[in-house]
């Protein structure tokens, strides 16, 4: 209640009433899926879908991205570019962010036992990234899951990694140590120097999918696209494209050297039982191996 009351306040100015009638639509809406994703995390109502990601000449799968869906009783499937900012906006993201690396685990562990080994990336908000107790909440989830550290990554995005940039340095090192690994997310929509680069501790670049969408028909963004793989490498990086839809997105991206690539061309997010049977080439044009070179290091 005290967070709907700070929206309130926050949007409205004077006002500390619930639903009165001149509180702004908005807010409404936001109080009310606030109230439902509270329910929703006790009740269940989350998933993680996973979309994988391949390699640069589309041909094996390297690992998946865990993207969370909620499945909600009235409004149907509804998106983490909805809920994410609501969670992080009513204090939720704490919770929901837990629950999000312990059932990725879970999943990880699932596979395992199916003979699968996937290498499963999460994406981490602000709010996990600043928590004192993160490594301890994350391996206590390796731990309770009996995972290894290196099938977990986490994904934080370039601007969200410069908010606090001293912070981000030593929480990368210390996930580092424990034998996680760390992906800069939406690569190039952010403002980090090649000096703090250097500094990071993190395995992967993820090229925005801006860049990747406008390839084929903007020498700059193929100029960015180029400029960055030849960044990671020489910083010994990987390097990563999302958002591929197009073959001529995939060619360009290959061509340039891009270690992976992620987007509808390949494979849209989907339920865990899909990337097995899609990991092992049913309904996929292009063959996959199957088993342990589902893991690529
Ligand atoms: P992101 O991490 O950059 O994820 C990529 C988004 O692009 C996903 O949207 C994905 O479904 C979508 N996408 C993938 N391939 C394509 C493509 O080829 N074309 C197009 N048009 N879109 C593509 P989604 O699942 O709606 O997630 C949106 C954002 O929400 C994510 O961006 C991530 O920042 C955030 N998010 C998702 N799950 C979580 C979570 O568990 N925790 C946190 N903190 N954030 C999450
Ligand atoms: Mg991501
Ligand atoms: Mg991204
Ligand atoms: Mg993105």
């Amino acid at each position: 209640a005290d967070a709907a009351m700070y929206a309130a306040k926050r949007a409205g100015g004077a006002s500390y009433a619930f639903f009165e009638p001149h509180m702004d639509a908005d807010v409404r809406e936001q109080v009310d899926l606030h109230r439902d994703l509270r329910l929703a995390l006790e009740r269940g109502e989350l998933e993680l879908h996973y979309q994988p990601k391949v390699s640069g000449d589309g041909s094996t799968i390297t690992g998946a991205e865990a993207l969370a869906r909620w499945r909600h009783p009235q409004r149907g499937i509804v998106s983490p570019g909805v809920f994410i900012p609501v969670a992080e906006r009513f204090g939720l993201i704490g919770a929901l962010g837990d629950w999000v690396v312990n059932e990725a685990c879970r999943q990880v562990r699932q596979w395992l036992d199916e003979g699968l080994r996937v290498r499963v990336a999460v994406n981490l908000s602000v709010f996990q990234l600043r928590q004192d107790d993160l490594v301890e909440r994350v391996l206590k989830a390796i731990e309770v899951h009996r995972i290894e550290p290196a099938l977990l990554t986490f994904e934080i995005t370039e601007s969200v990694a410069m908010e606090d940039a001293e912070s981000t340095l030593i929480t990368f090192e210390r996930l580092a140590a424990i034998g996680v690994q760390m992906s800069i997310d939406d690569f190039g929509t952010g403002y980090s120097s090649l000096s703090y680069l250097r500094r990071l501790q993190a395995r992967q670049l993820k090229i925005d999918r801006a860049f990747v969408r406008d390839l084929e028909t903007s020498a700059d963004a193929r100029a960015v696209v180029q400029a960055v793989v030849q960044l990671a490498h020489a910083l010994g990086l990987n390097v990563v494209a999302e958002g591929v839809e197009t073959v001529g997105q995939r060619d360009v991206l290959n061509a340039l050297g891009c270690d992976e690539l992620q987007g509808f061309l390949f494979a849209k997010p989907m339920l865990p039982a899909s990337v097995a049977l899609w990991a092992a080439g049913v309904n996929r044009p292009t063959a996959l191996v199957f088993g342990d070179s589902a893991y690529v290091e």
